[in-house]
């Protein structure tokens, strides 16, 4: 029989009216990995802050070790074992990882002089119990993310943990520091201690998870064994939707020149002999770890961060690209990290949002804007991108969420490219979103664009790619079809050192 931890039943909790969690109850046994799923909003944070005694239920039981809490505080959350790992850490940044990690354990053992020599043995016990090494004295603030989590991590034994929660532990981490993560939690389970894993990285989820719990907002939508689900069904039931999980076939036209021709392209210190081509109608993949050189690379092609040498040929012509102006003018569109998901002006019309960031062209010589042109510009990117709206002139917020994306995507597409370089593009989008916006870029390349998308999301790269290159330390190191590999295959070349 496994053993119940923490057991909370028919928990409700508004903010103003707003249902932020309704009817949720969740067992978790010892040892245990439970992953708890969620589009933002749905109530993940309220149902943990539940749990930590930090917010109190407006309804609902909490039973800790088979005692019954009516009113769970802080401190009985935490006497009980239970630690939370939230995303800022609350660590110490002056602090050092010896310090943060068993000063709060030293000073508990109540004597008034902190035996230094003691603080570091007890911290080098502590990370030794998860197998890891990080500098003692290293300041928290000069440390890298990983390792400011896992010195959260090493703190939370100290106290006793018996279940830790982490909350979407692994936003800010590359892969290969999310491998060590996953090995980190493997082995607390091993030493009998509980995880509930916040997420809403389906991969992760279906990796690491024994038990998964599926909010949608703030009601449980499932809750049952991981074997039970895979990518599809945890999407389903995240978003309450079929999501088309449909990948894109480029087929070769007719015609034979590339749209775009990279030939050798080196810059000195980020990336060396590049080459490779690129269709109209064709989505490439460019993926590598962090420092790999993809951004340079994509720096390079939209005239940001110039190449040294080698050669850029726009449909069979070399072209020199020592600017943005350079780009645009041939035709490169660029949209960096994270713009896919920045704020639109959500009170201002669809027209406006498209136009904002190009609206200069629009101006004539007297120095006043040409309307006419504006409302050219504004019905291009509408029809561009296929933008259900009644008319331009309403406020975006009076679109859908997928219209809404069409018309950040329109305002990057303002300047008509040909050539559309994406980095990162859905880096933090809701799986619902990024489906969405896929779907987008498929259209545009069936229109006939060539896109070329650089990212780390692996399942991203093979629902949008046809051909996917692999950059290591700067260099091309390899090339694969989508229809000849799988996601764990590329997913381990990704990570390989
Ligand atoms: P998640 O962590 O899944 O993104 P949250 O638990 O943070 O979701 O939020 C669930 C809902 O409750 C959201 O609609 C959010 O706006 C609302 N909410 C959460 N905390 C507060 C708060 N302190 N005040 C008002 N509304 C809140
Ligand atoms: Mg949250």
């Amino acid at each position: 029989m496994p053993e119940e931890l923490l057991c909370v039943n028919n928990i409700t909790k508004s903010y103003a009216g707003v249902k932020a969690l309704e009817d949720v109850s969740l067992n978790i046994n010892r040892g245990e990995i439970h992953c708890l799923v969620g589009e933002n909003g749905s109530g993940k944070s309220t149902l943990i802050k539940i749990i930590a005694g930090v917010v109190t239920p407006d309804a609902g039981e909490i039973h800790i070790n088979g005692k019954h809490y009516p009113k769970l505080r802080p401190i009985d959350s935490i006497r009980e074992g239970i630690q939370i790992i939230y995303q800022d850490f609350s660590l110490f940044p002056n602090l050092t990882v010896a310090e943060n990690i068993a000063l709060n354990h030293e000073l508990a053992r109540g004597q008034k002089l902190v035996n230094w020599r003691r603080v570091r043995q007890v911290a080098t016990a502590a990370m030794q119990q998860i197998g890891i090494k990080l500098d003692l004295d290293a300041r928290v603030e000069q440390i890298s993310v990983a390792d400011k989590q896992l010195t959260a991590i090493s703190r939370a034994l100290l106290q006793n943990a018996q279940l830790i929660i982490m909350d979407e532990p692994t936003t800010a981490l590359t892969q290969r520091e999310v491998r060590s993560l996953f090995a980190v939690i493997k082995s607390l389970q091993a030493r009998g201690i509980s995880i509930l894993f916040v997420s809403h990285k389906l991969n992760e989820v279906l990796e690491i998870s024994n038990k998964t719990m599926i909010l949608r907002n703030g009601r449980k939508v499932v809750d049952a064994d991981a074997r039970e689900f895979d990518r599809a069904k945890l999407v389903y039931y995240m978003t309450g939707r079929q999501i088309d999980d449909s990948t894109y076939d480029y087929r070769p036209g007719e015609l034979t020149v590339p749209l775009l021709k990279v030939e050798n392209l080196t810059s000195h210190g980020n990336f060396s002999d590049i080459s490779f081509e690129l269709m109209p109608g064709e989505i490439l993949g460019i993926t590598g770890l962090l420092g790999s050189g993809r951004t340079e690379l994509a720096l390079a092609l939209f005239g940001v961060q110039p190449a040294d040498s080698g050669t850029i040929s726009v449909e069979g012509k070399p072209v020199e690209i020592c600017s943005i102006q350079d780009s645009i003018a041939h035709g490169i569109g660029y949209v960096p990290e994270d713009r896919l998901t920045e704020g639109l002006f959500l009170d201002q019309s669809i027209g406006r949002n498209i136009v904002v960031r190009t609206i200069d062209r629009y101006v004539g010589r007297g120095g006043l804007l040409d309307g006419r042109e504006v409302e050219k510009g504004i019905q291009a990117g509408v029809n561009q991108l296929s933008i259900k709206a009644g008319s331009p002139a309403l406020p975006v917020k009076s679109l859908s969420g997928g219209n809404q994306q069409r018309v950040v995507l329109a305002k990057w597409l303002a300047s008509s490219p040909r050539i559309l370089v994406l980095n990162g593009p859905t880096v933090g989008v809701d799986i619902g979103s990024k489906s969405e916006l896929h779907e987008i870029l498929r259209e545009l390349a069936r229109q006939g664009m060539g896109l070329i998308v650089i990212s780390d999301d692996i399942p991203e790269l093979m629902q949008t790619c046809s051909r996917i290159l692999l950059m290591r330390r700067g260099r091309l190191v390899d090339e694969f079809r989508r229809q000849d590999t799988t996601e764990n295959q590329l997913t381990l070349k990704l990570t390989e050192a």
